[in-house]
């Protein structure tokens, strides 16, 4: 039985990829310090033979029993009012972090798949993001400490291909939803169907004409395996490019949810991209990857997953 770490297991992205490994017949040890993740997110693997759950932040020496094979490294605040409350955290995750775990695949002799993000293409002025395109970032700005954290972690990792001969995928992320997304975690699709569950405004940032892509989990979840599964060893783009302003994409919230609330509108946050855009031709032509769900379908699902958690949760304040 292939075994693989996966970082980041208590998060979002993290918890639907141990599923997807159990489900693939993986033996699966998931790992997290839960700092922005929730153990009910893998609480139903818990007992799952295949499963084994280790408590651990990835800044510090990881010491893992046995042989193997692949390692995801997910393992970060991936939220911008997240990585703004933990800066430092964020930075040692993505540069410390991602060296212990680079030096565990090489101990192991595992191939490594380490999730970076459409971010290290910042506030892109080419449009839409290419993997070509260098990105437009501001390194002292407050998401310098994301974006600077995923852009190193990228050159670490290929550093590490080079002149270690690792085995390595890198994969860049465009916004992903759906269920298990922290309601309270500031990123706007909770954050908007938080305000609907609890009858309150819709805060749109700036004139809400940035553009996002939004990509539904189950389409993310299947273009990362055909990626680590794959021959190719530079950064990919796995995103929807159904492109849509925020202010649209606030209509379509009101409809799905129901809700009578109105639009208020908020300070655009510094550093926020105006455009986003995946150019998935790369992914297409190398995983023979596209998205199937469509925004419609998608936010239906995530509605769903929403509307059933507790009144605790949804009432929980954290920023
Ligand atoms: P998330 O916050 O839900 O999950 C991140 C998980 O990492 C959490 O469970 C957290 O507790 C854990 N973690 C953070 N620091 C840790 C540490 N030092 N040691 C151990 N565990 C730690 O976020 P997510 O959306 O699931 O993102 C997962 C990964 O995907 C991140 O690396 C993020 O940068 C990347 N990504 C996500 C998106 C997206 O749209 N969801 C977009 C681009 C990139
Ligand atoms: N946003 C918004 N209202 C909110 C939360 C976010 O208008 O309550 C905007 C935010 O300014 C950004 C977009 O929605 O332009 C996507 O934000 P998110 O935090 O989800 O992720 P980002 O793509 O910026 O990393």
């Amino acid at each position: 039985m292939k075994r693989v770490l996966i970082t980041g297991a208590a998060g979002f992205l993290g918890s639907h990829l141990c599923d997807r490994f159990v489900n693939e017949g993986f033996f699966v040890i998931g790992m997290d310090n839960f700092i922005t993740g929730d153990v009910s997110n893998i609480s139903h693997l818990s007992k799952h033979p295949n499963f084994k759950f280790i408590e651990h932040d990835v800044t510090e020496f990881i010491a893992i029993e046995g042989d193997l094979d692949y390692i995801l490294h997910f393992a970060s605040p991936a939220s911008p009012i997240d990585y703004l409350k933990i800066p430092i955290q964020t930075l040692k995750v993505g540069s410390l972090g991602t060296h212990n775990l680079l030096g565990l695949a090489k101990a192991k002799q595992a191939r490594i798949l380490i999730a970076s993000t459409s971010e290290v293409y910042g506030d892109p002025l080419v449009h839409p993001q290419s993997e070509e395109y260098y990105g437009n970032v501001s390194t002292i700005g407050p998401r310098g400490v994301y974006d600077e954290a995923k852009r190193f972690q990228e050159s670490i990792t290929m550093a590490y291909h080079r002149f270690h001969g690792l085995e390595t995928r890198i994969v860049r992320i465009f916004n992903t939803y759906g269920p298990r997304m922290r309601l309270n975690d500031g990123r706007v699709i909770p954050a908007f169907m938080g305000q609907a569950l609890r009858g309150e405004d819709l805060t749109v940032f700036g004139d809400g004409l940035q553009t996002r892509s939004f990509c539904y989990v189950d389409d993310q979840v299947e273009g990362i395996y055909r990626l680590l599964f794959s021959d190719y060893v530079y950064p990919v783009n796995i995103g929807n490019p159904d492109e849509i302003t925020i202010l649209e994409f606030t209509k379509e919230i009101i409809k799905l949810t129901g809700t009578n609330q109105k639009i208020v509108f908020k300070e655009l946050p510094i550093d926020d991209p105006l455009q986003r855009q995946p150019d998935i031709s790369l992914a297409k032509k190398v995983l023979d990857w596209e998205p199937q769900i469509g925004r419609s379908e998608g936010m239906k699902r995530t509605f769903e997953y929403f509307k059933s958690l507790s009144k605790e949760k949804l009432y929980k304040r954290e920023h």
